[in-house]
This record gives C-alpha cells, sequence and structure tokens, in this order.
C-alpha cells in the first residue's frame, strides 16, 4: 500500500500536480463492498473543490460496481474534471473510447468480485492448498469410487501407459490399442485421445492436487506414478513443437489482433511454458515487426466481455436495424457476383478463341472485375451479420451460452461486428492486463 501510494506521488510529480491529500481504504473493505469511508470522503473533496485532480493506482480497481463506475463518470462530467490519472493504466475517462475501455473492466471485476463467486473460490483455494479433493467430480481412472484409494488393475494401465508414453509411442496409438484390448476408460467406454492425454497430463495420478491447472500441493490420494516420471510427461506434451498438430491450443483471437507498431496481424505464439500468447511475429514467411506480445487468456475475456457489451446495447441494436434495412438481401449480392464471373469467363474464352486482342481483353476486364469486387464485399457484409440472428440485445441469452459456444462460432460473432483491435506495445515491467493496450475497431 506504501508502494502504491508513493508511485502515485511519483506520478503526480511527473505531471506537475500538487498532491493536497491521501485516501486510503484497505482492499478487504473494497471487495467486500462494504462502505469505503476514503472513497466517499474523495468524491466529496472533488465535488466541494477541495481537490481538482485524481491520482489512482488502478483506474479499473477503483470501482468495483458498474454504478459506481457511472456515479464516478457523472460527477467528472458534472465537474468537468479531465485530471484523472492512473499508475498502472492508460486510461482515459474523458473520452468515450476510455469511458467504454472502464465500463468493460467493470463489468468484469464485478463478476469476478461477485461475493459468492468469490466465497466459493476461496473455499476451493483453502481445499487446494490442503490436497484436499474437490466437492465434485467423476471418479478418476486409477481410483476407486473413494477417488482416494487405488484400483490396483487400474493402476497398473496407467502404468503401462505413462511407460509407453515415455518411450515415444503417440498417445493415439497407446488409445487404439487399449481399447482393441477391451480395457475401457473411467466412464465403462472407449479411451478417447483426449481422455487419455488428460489422463496422463494430471498431476492427479502423481498424488499431486492441481487448482486451476496448477500444481498447488501434495494431494491426500495415493501416487501411481513418481512425480518425476508425471513432469517429464507434461513436458513433452507442453513442447509447442509437438502441439503443432496434435492437439493446437484454441485461439480466439486469430485474425482479429493487429500490431500497434506496424499493422500486421498478430498470431499465436505460446510461451515456452505453454501459456497462451500473440505476437507480432518476425522471421520466414511472416512480416511483423516482432516487437509485440500480448497474453492470451485476459485479452480473450476483455474482447469477448467488449463483444458481448456492445451486442446488449440499444444503440447496437439500433444500428444493426438501420443497416439490415438499407442491406437488400444477400441474393442480390451473389447474383451480380455470379454474372460477372461468367462475363470474365466468357471474356477470357473470346480471347483464347482470338476473336479479340490482348489490349481489348484487359479493357474489358477491368470493369467487370470491378463489378465482381464490390458484389463479392457487399456479399460478405450482408451474410456476416446473419450470424448475428437472435443473439442481439441483453434478452437474446447469448451472454449465457457464450462460454458453451464452439470456438469458430464464437470467432464469427466476434468478427460480425470488430473489424480488428489494435495492440500498444506493453510499458516495461508491467505485467498486470493492461486493457488500455487494446483499441477495439468496430465493424457495426
Ligand atoms: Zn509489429
Amino acid at each position: 500500500m506504501r508502494r502504491q501510494l508513493a508511485d502515485c506521488e511519483r506520478l503526480g510529480e511527473r505531471r506537475g500536480w500538487e498532491v493536497v491529500e491521501r485516501y486510503v481504504d484497505d482492499d478487504v473493505s473494497a471487495w467486500s463492498g462494504k462502505a469505503r469511508p476514503e472513497y466517499a470522503r474523495c468524491l466529496d473533496d472533488l465535488a466541494s473543490g477541495v481537490i481538482d485532480g485524481l491520482l489512482v493506482y488502478d483506474l479499473d480497481r477503483l470501482h468495483r460496481q458498474p454504478r459506481e463506475l457511472e456515479a464516478f463518470i457523472d460527477l467528472c462530467d458534472r465537474l468537468h474534471l479531465t485530471n484523472v490519472a492512473s499508475v498502472s493504466g492508460q486510461i482515459d475517462l474523458t473520452t468515450t473510447d476510455g469511458r467504454f475501455q472502464a465500463r468493460i473492466l467493470g463489468a468484469m471485476a464485478a463478476k469476478s468480485s461477485d461475493d459468492t463467486s468469490r466465497r466459493i473460490q476461496r473455499k476451493h483455494e483453502e481445499l487446494a492448498e490442503n490436497g484436499k479433493l474437490s466437492g465434485g467430480g467423476s471418479r478418476p481412472y486409477g481410483y476407486n469410487a473413494d477417488r482416494l484409494t487405488v484400483n490396483p488393475a487400474e493402476a497398473e494401465v496407467v502404468r503401462e501407459c505413462a511407460r509407453r508414453f515415455l518411450a515415444g509411442e503417440s498417445i493415439r496409438a497407446i488409445c487404439s490399442d487399449l481399447n482393441d484390448r477391451g480395457i475401457v476408460a473411467a466412464s465403462g467406454g472407449e479411451w478417447s485421445p483426449q481422455t487419455l492425454r488428460r489422463m496422463l497430463y494430471s498431476g492427479r495420478i502423481a498424488g499431486q492436487r492441481e487448482h486451476k491447472g496448477e500444481i498447488v500441493a501434495p494431494a491426500e490420494w495415493d501416487a501411481i506414478i513418481t512425480t518425476a516420471a508425471s513432469a517429464t510427461i507434461r513436458a513433452t506434451l507442453d513442447d509447442p513443437a509437438r502441439r503443432t498438430n496434435r492437439s493446437a491450443r484454441r485461439y480466439l483471437l486469430t485474425r482479429v489482433l493487429r500490431c500497434g507498431l506496424c499493422g500486421e496481424p498478430m498470431v499465436a505464439r505460446p510461451r515456452s511454458g505453454g501459456q497462451k500468447r500473440y505476437a507480432c511475429a518476425k522471421g520466414p514467411g511472416l512480416s511483423g515487426c516482432g516487437h509485440i506480445y500480448l497474453g492470451a487468456d485476459e485479452a480473450e475475456a476483455f474482447v469477448a466481455e467488449a463483444v458481448l457489451y456492445r451486442l446488449d446495447s440499444p444503440e447496437f441494436a439500433a444500428i444493426l436495424n438501420g443497416q439490415q434495412r438499407s442491406q437488400p438481401d444477400a441474393e442480390r449480392y451473389q447474383r451480380e457476383a455470379d454474372e460477372a464471373q461468367a462475363q470474365l469467363a466468357e471474356l477470357a474464352d473470346a480471347y483464347g478463341n482470338k476473336a479479340i486482342g490482348m489490349a481489348e481483353w484487359l479493357a474489358a476486364r477491368k470493369p467487370i472485375e470491378a463489378r465482381l469486387t464490390l458484389a463479392r464485399k457487399q456479399l460478405a457484409k450482408a451474410t456476416r451479420t446473419t450470424v448475428l440472428d437472435g443473439n442481439v440485445g441483453a434478452d437474446s441469452g447469448l451472454r449465457e451460452r457464450w462460454q458453451t459456444l464452439d470456438l469458430t462460432r464464437q470467432q464469427a460473432i466476434i468478427k460480425a461486428v470488430l473489424d480488428h483491435v489494435v495492440v500498444a506495445p506493453g510499458r516495461q515491467g508491467y505485467n498486470r492486463f493492461d486493457a488500455s493496450r487494446l483499441q477495439p475497431v468496430w465493424r457495426v
């Protein structure tokens, strides 16, 4: 807390602002939704003119609830307050874009700070730290129904699979062998490569408790294979070279992100540890500048939230309605494109039969090609928005369904509204997610 205050004061110095007051509410009360007396005092001081600017450490943590943020924005407007600066983010609440970013972050924060979900989360963390089983879940292969004691026959299969995988056999090969021998998975059905992979990848079979994909503690149940073997298996499965064909991780924002420095599309480039990441890549066949990287998880959550937010807004529904009305059906564009293409073919025939010369051919092609390009563009535009049918407006239920949608479906919805997102360079030494780096460019 002291360091955060010092950082704020340094920022004030840099800006040439005089720091006259300090407001500190401890973190706990901010999370729990209890009153924050210092925050209230700060708003009072702003309103009464004791202070005419605000330096905060984290703008996206200043408000826990969307309505707090809205009240704050109203206050800024009323006071014509433009002097709001933050140490850890670059969101500018005085601009429309900045407010949009802040609202999206607010919505994300409200979700994660929701009291019940935090209580449940804390309970899960506690269980995990003590190596205890979590509440639900089906029986894992290799263990009895109590999920604690080892099932000797299945444990033998687990050890065999681990041995064979470490000897270089592929998951797919081991999987079909198990199925050929009639060895059933925990569900009683056949093994799939995914099930087998998940089992081998798990810390569980080495007696380790995982939480959110990370090994956090020795578990209360017995190990089937050694932790060393387990670590080697994970490292092998994580190897990006191996992953490219087999179980490529899925990247939601492929063809959406653009480098803010050179304008090239960013591509998936996981870290060596396997964490998802996007990069402006430089190298053979790649034209990027190689300077920009972006962690995938939070960026994906942010963009998805931004798109859902946009689809929910009444303004959006109005724009879309207007657009669809001014857009006659896709059929007409399809017909125009087909006609243009047929004409080009005829023309090529005529040239091939020497009915016309090269110069005539080239000259005649130009206007037809222009028509074709236009028709294709309009066609793309007209069909793009059809993916949104039934997904616009807060009552469409898209938000609830979003996580269950197939990746390509999510991408189609994103691409229907969002042309691209410009990604600004990260700031040195700043490791938290910084939404101000992402500038959405909307289509609709
Ligand atoms: Zn670049």
